[in-house]
């Protein structure tokens, strides 16, 4: 693996500007898969409803587990008692669909704007329907925010639910962010080869399995945009463990060597655990190195998960990230990241669209990752790029997911040289 000397100290361009993103209301599309008995009502207009629906696809032979209570124009001139007719909703909802145990009220840009208190929606529809179903809230507007707070903001909502961990029970280890379920197995048969016994996962698969938290908790969070939850989880007194992201043999080995070191697991058990997972993952990345290599990639702003994949890409890849853009850079989550990251890669936090794409054609890269807006002018430009929303709904963590993440970079230039051909 390449050396480098970091991007720890580098400067950051800091952006502000018109964004192309989408709002924190897409996260229910891979949430809804994750928790099983949960339902997610978004309060929001016939645009959120549309937006949730395309994003998501149909589902024509599968009852939903998300859905919109559209607010009309009479009741965004307040003409009307929303809280009234969402207690309806709930009610009818409930009714029709018994195994419902947890549901979120989603706000919206249009609940925001008429100022919907929808947590104390939540709270009086919990006293109402509790055991049976607990109701929160959380808001996936796009006012200022990015699409993957709105997993950040679920699970935050989350964490006041949790159960405190009992002063005898054993340290426990916290994997953070919605993982693929086969992913998740993955890794815990490989926590469980470790030694470490205790772990658990947020979210998780079922609402009556909220994983206690307490000072003996550890967390390592798997995904990069969970500023929020890490927050509130450090408030209830757990301990984060530092480390890079589960993406790539390195950063998969990185990533559980944290969890080991801190549950005081051997070097020579560590590594005759993981060796054979990570030796597959070389072996998977091989044949794509081979193609990547020397290819220039530049990074829009999108998911939050660019300084990870810019590191993964450039490490164990050899590409080379031109600019890597992020919404938000959490310093603190992200230190070990930057400082993989290689010097020469200018970092950029915030928008302002139109100078990103004058960098960005000025630069002329291989490969632009980007959301969809952006992604069909750019096309149309001549350059090849590759959708940043995929990478949240495909499974890309640990070792055995580390060929189809090259995959997912080495398809867009392969269409390419097709058409050209
Ligand atoms: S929450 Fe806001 S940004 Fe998202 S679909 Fe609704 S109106 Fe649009």
């Amino acid at each position: 693996m390449a050396t480098t000397v970091g991007c720890g100290d580098a400067p950051v361009l800091r952006e502000h500007g018109q964004r192309e993103v989408f709002c924190g209301l897409t996260g229910i599309i891979w949430l809804h898969r994750k928790i099983q008995d949960a339902f997610f009502l978004v309060v929001g207009s016939r645009t959120c409803a549309h937006l949730i629906q395309s994003a998501a696809g149909v589902m024509i032979f599968a009852e939903p587990r998300f859905a919109t209570a559209i607010m009309e124009e009479r009741d965004l001139a307040g003409l009307a008692d929303m809280n009234d007719e969402l207690d309806r909703v709930v009610d009818r909802l409930l009714e029709r669909r018994p195994d419902i145990r947890m549901l979120f009220l989603v706000g919206s840009c249009p609940s925001e704007v008429i100022k919907l208190d929808l947590a104390r929606a939540a709270s009086r529809l919990s006293q109402r329907h509790m055991p049976q179903v607990r109701v929160l809230n959380y808001s996936g507007s796009g006012i200022e925010t990015t699409f993957t707070q709105g997993e950040d903001a679920c699970l935050a909502a989350l964490v006041p639910c949790l159960p405190a961990a009992g002063p005898l029970d054993p340290p426990s280890l916290l994997v953070v962010g919605a993982l693929a379920d086969v992913v998740e197995d993955q890794l815990r048969r490989i926590f469980e080869a470790l030694g470490i016994t205790r772990v658990d996962f947020l979210p998780p698969r079922c609402s009556s399995a909220l994983p206690p938290v307490g000072p003996d908790t550890r967390i390592l969070l798997a995904q990069p945009f969970l500023g929020e939850t890490g927050r509130a989880l450090e408030k209830r007194g757990a301990r984060r463990l530092d480390a890079p992201f589960p993406l790539g043999a390195e950063g998969t080995t990185l990533w559980l060597k944290a969890a080991a070191d801190s549950f005081d697991v051997p070097t020579a058990r560590f590594e005759s655990v993981i060796r054979p997972g990570r030796d597959r993952a070389e072996r998977a990345l091989a044949p794509f190195k081979a193609r990547l290599s020397g290819r220039r990639i530049f990074f829009f702003p999108d998911s939050q998960l660019e300084i990870p994949l810019a590191r993964f890409l450039a490490r164990e890849l050899g590409m080379q990230p031109i600019e890597v853009g992020t919404p938000y850079l959490h310093r603190q989550h992200l230190a070990q990241e930057l400082a993989l990251l290689p010097a020469s890669v200018r970092l950029s936090e915030g928008q302002h669209v139109e100078n990103q794409l004058d960098r960005c054609r000025a630069a002329t890269p291989d490969l632009v990752v980007c959301g969809l807006g952006l992604a069909n002018p750019l096309e149309a430009d001549g350059m090849t790029t590759k959708w940043s929303i995929e990478l949240l709904f495909t499974p890309i963590q640990g070792f055995e997911q580390a060929g189809d993440l090259a995959e997912l970079f080495d398809r867009p230039l392969a269409r390419r040289t097709r058409l050209v051909a």
